[in-house]
């Protein structure tokens, strides 16, 4: 037998294994100190109650005949669910059918089996730096993969340039780990481009919850034309804090056609054969978050991560240090200060200010030099990591 030598090609993913081998060999060597950690992308805040309620509620429906349900009749999602979400985007201008809505127990695996449709002779364009799924995803497929810089000079948003060839574009609108956000207007130029070159872009609107600024997209079919190009990947763990509970949903909108073939029933026939859809009672939950109470709810919740972040930009801003994100993202990148790489300030940081976040160059050859905070933590912990780093900085002056 032969396996996929393409795991072989696979780099060690030592981010995150390495963060916490220096943090334990840290504490272990420094007993008593107080550790803040501003690494994780984890979600600190519970379920919003609306949510727990219906999960309750779902659950009990599960333990009597008459209102328990067995294999979900669609694995593309329970209408009430789709129904809940087409009336989210159109809230926000965007007409969506119900056939074109996929639910899925995250944006994670989709992400991954969205290259199901796609031929691995396709060359794959990846921002650099970005989440690494993206990556992992496509060496897994043995597919070529072009990077597209995101440096300080494009804002962290790469834009298509004339010599950019590529059929699987990546985007992350709001960037992990930058937290850039492209405008409608910087979105358009890139739908524009993959319809003049047959290119299919994967939208990965993960973080379109924090998105406040007019004139930013929260979704690519905010911009004409997306239809014809754009899949977009979206996902409840961020907006209701489900990344232990999971639910996610794709958008494959019925006019996306790339060889005479609809990528839309393309997609349908890969779910239905390789997914049995999503536990009836986390699409109860789900769709708890679009009820009025439950909207109103994970706003306090994604408020509360806001805050966060304006108190790690305005410990920033007085230190002196540059960053970006912060703004319509729970994500604030930094320059290094002083010339030191990603890792040199992880473990300066650690040591003078006994705060973890996540060097740059983990998402990335051009994270090299940058560094990433989140919002996702506990306020009180926040604030007093905030003045660690106000008075860790300092001491560079
Ligand atoms: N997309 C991005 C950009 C992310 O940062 C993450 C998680 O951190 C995901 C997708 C994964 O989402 P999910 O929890 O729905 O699998």
């Amino acid at each position: 037998m032969k396996v996929n030598k393409h795991y072989a090609q696979l780099e060690e993913s030592y981010l995150f294994s390495n963060i916490a081998h220096k943090v334990a060999d840290y504490q272990a060597a420094h007993p008593d100190a107080d550790i803040i950690r501003l690494g994780i992308g984890d979600v600190t805040l519970p379920l919003a109650k609306s949510v727990v309620e219906a999960l309750h509620t779902a659950s009990e429906e599960q333990g009597h005949k008459e209102t328990f349900h067995g294999y979900i009749p669609s694995e593309q999602g329970y209408p009430f669910l789709r129904e809940a979400i087409r009336d989210y985007y159109a809230r926000r201008s965007v007409r969506l059918d119900t056939a074109e809505i996929f639910v899925s127990d995250g944006a994670k695996s989709d992400l991954g089996n969205l290259l199901d449709l796609f031929d691995v002779d396709n060359t794959v364009l990846v921002p650099d730096p970005v989440y690494p799924v993206y990556v992992d995803d496509n060496v897994m497929a043995g597919r070529p993969i072009r990077y597209l810089p995101a440096t300080a000079d494009n804002g962290f948003l790469p834009m298509p340039g004339a010599d950019t060839a590529g059929d699987i574009v990546y985007l992350c609108s709001p960037n992990n780990p930058t937290g850039a956000t492209y405008t409608r207007e910087q979105l358009k130029v890139w739908v524009d481009w993959a319809n003049a070159h047959d290119a299919v872009i994967l939208f990965d609107a993960a973080y379109e919850c924090f998105v406040t600024e007019p004139g930013l997209a929260r979704s690519i079919y905010e911009v004409e034309g997306a239809e014809t190009c754009a899949i977009e990947v979206c996902s409840f763990s961020k907006i209701a804090g489900f990344t232990g509970t999971r639910c996610g949903y794709t958008i494959v909108p019925e006019a996306l056609l790339r060889e005479g073939m609809s990528l839309n029933k393309m997609w349908l026939r890969r779910q239905t054969t390789k997914f049995n859809g999503v536990a009836y009672i986390v699409q109860r939950a789900a769709a708890a978050v679009f009820s009025p109470e439950g909207m109103e709810q994970i706003q306090q919740n994604l408020d509360y991560y806001r805050r966060n972040a304006a108190v790690i930009g305005a410990a920033l801003e007085e230190a002196g240090v540059w960053y970006c994100g912060g703004k319509n993202s729970p994500y604030l990148w930094l320059k290094c200060p002083d010339g030191m790489t990603s890792w040199q300030f992880f473990d300066w940081l650690l040591d003078t200010a006994h705060v973890v976040g996540t060097p740059g160059e983990g998402f990335g050859a051009c994270g090299e030099g940058y560094f990433r905070l989140t919002a996702f933590g506990d306020a009180e912990r926040t604030k007093e990591a905030a003045a660690r780093i106000v008075a860790a900085l300092k001491t560079l002056h």
